[in-house]
This record gives structure tokens, C-alpha cells and sequence, in this order.
């Protein structure tokens, strides 16, 4: 033990926190030996159990799967409303964030976004964002 404060190690195993700062810059996601994608913190292929799950590079825009206009929400996002959240389809992965700079009415299935991050909230915690693209 080596005391006084020198501070708690954060866990660095893949976190969905490591896996958002990433998607600022791009973002990846796993991939298992069958080409199943997944996200972080996954550290198992949900289809089939496969545990070495190799980082792949995101796509760089992915297309609207399902999209939902919010307009009651948690008390740090209230100011916020009404707001779009989508699920958007990269291909081996579905990422769900907010879609910023289009209304609802504007809004398809099938349009093309790219990922961002946005801090957000009190704190600041990244939140996963997708804007027209
Ligand atoms: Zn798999």
C-alpha cells in the first residue's frame, strides 16, 4: 500500500466511456472471428460467444434505422426538449444517439449521419450525437 491520495486507477478494459472519447475521432467497433459486430464494453460476441473481439474501424457515416422525437426527458436533457433520437445503422453495428441540426419532420428512415460527441448534462458526460451527412 503506498497511501495519501494517490488517486484510484480507472479501469482501462474497453469501457463504454473509452469507447465514446474514441468515436470523436472516428470510433471502432469489435468484431468477433464470424464478423459479428458489437460496442464496447462487450467484451463477448452477443451472436455467438466468441471472446476475442478485434477492434474495427467505424464507418464513417452510418444510415437512420429508427428515430423517435422525445419530448418528456430526464431532468438533465429537459431543457432540451423536444429532441430526435435515432438508431442509426453503420453495417455490423447499430449506434443510438441524438440526431442534432434536423427536426423530426425533416427525419427519414434511411438518411445518412455521421457520429459526434457532444458533452452534455451537468457534468459534461460525452453524448453520442449524429448530424446530417
Ligand atoms: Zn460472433
Amino acid at each position: 500500500m503506498t497511501g495519501e491520495g494517490e488517486g484510484e486507477e480507472t479501469p482501462r478494459n474497453g469501457s463504454y466511456e473509452e469507447w465514446v472519447d474514441a468515436l470523436a475521432e472516428g470510433g471502432f467497433y469489435l468484431e468477433c472471428g464470424d464478423g459479428h459486430g458489437s460496442l464496447p464494453p462487450r467484451r463477448v460476441c452477443p451472436e455467438c460467444g466468441y471472446t476475442d473481439l478485434a477492434e474495427r474501424a467505424l464507418p464513417g457515416t452510418g444510415t437512420v434505422a429508427t428515430f423517435s422525437e422525445v419530448h418528456v426527458a430526464a431532468p438533465a436533457f429537459a431543457d432540451e426538449t423536444p429532441y430526435v433520437t435515432a438508431v442509426v445503422d453503420f453495417g455490423p453495428v447499430r449506434l443510438t444517439g441524438v440526431l442534432r441540426d434536423v427536426s423530426a419532420d425533416e427525419v427519414a428512415i434511411g438518411d445518412s449521419v455521421a457520429p459526434d460527441v457532444e458533452p452534455d448534462g451537468p457534468d459534461g458526460r460525452p453524448l453520442v450525437v449524429f448530424r446530417p451527412a
